[in-house]
């Protein structure tokens, strides 16, 4: 991705060496997993639910810089907010991503803005956000 500004490389980059809150969740109340065929990202999200608040969350899987990046960034950016704002985050994120959001999204998740003009990467950005939003929709599910 040489043609992402550098910092923007640079914080995707570290996410993708040391991704955060990547681990299996123990005492999750939700969970989904997300594949994108086309890349060969796939991810698996673990949400712990406290009534609308998410108490923790965390992913494990493996795929490209963006992608692994990207859920690592989703799981600090949701932490400890409620399922109505990670949803709402979802969208403003998608859209943006997109290309079709003009909305500012929280500086760390600004970073890929720069992905809408690569649209055969855009699906690399939200396989994780998909995955948190097709958890929540689940949830209280059976948890594996
Ligand atoms: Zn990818």
């Amino acid at each position: 991705m040489k043609e992402l500004d550098e910092l923007y490389q640079s914080v995707i980059l570290d996410h993708n060496r040391s991704p955060r809150n990547f681990h299996r969740l123990e005492g999750a109340t939700a969970h989904a997993e997300g594949r994108n065929p086309l890349c060969g990202d796939q991810f698996e999200i673990w949400l712990k639910l406290d009534g609308e608040l998410i108490a923790d969350v965390a992913f494990l899987g493996q795929g490209c810089a963006i992608s692994k990046a990207s859920a690592s960034m989703m799981t600090q950016a949701i932490k400890g907010k409620t399922v109505a704002e990670a949803r709402a985050l979802f969208e403003q994120f998608h859209q943006v991503v997109a290309g079709a959001g003009e909305e500012k999204l929280p500086a760390k998740l600004e970073v890929f803005r720069g992905v809408s003009a690569f649209p055969i990467r855009v699906k690399c950005a939200t396989l994780s956000w998909h995955a948190m939003k097709q958890a929540l929709e689940k949830r209280n599910h059976a948890v594996p």
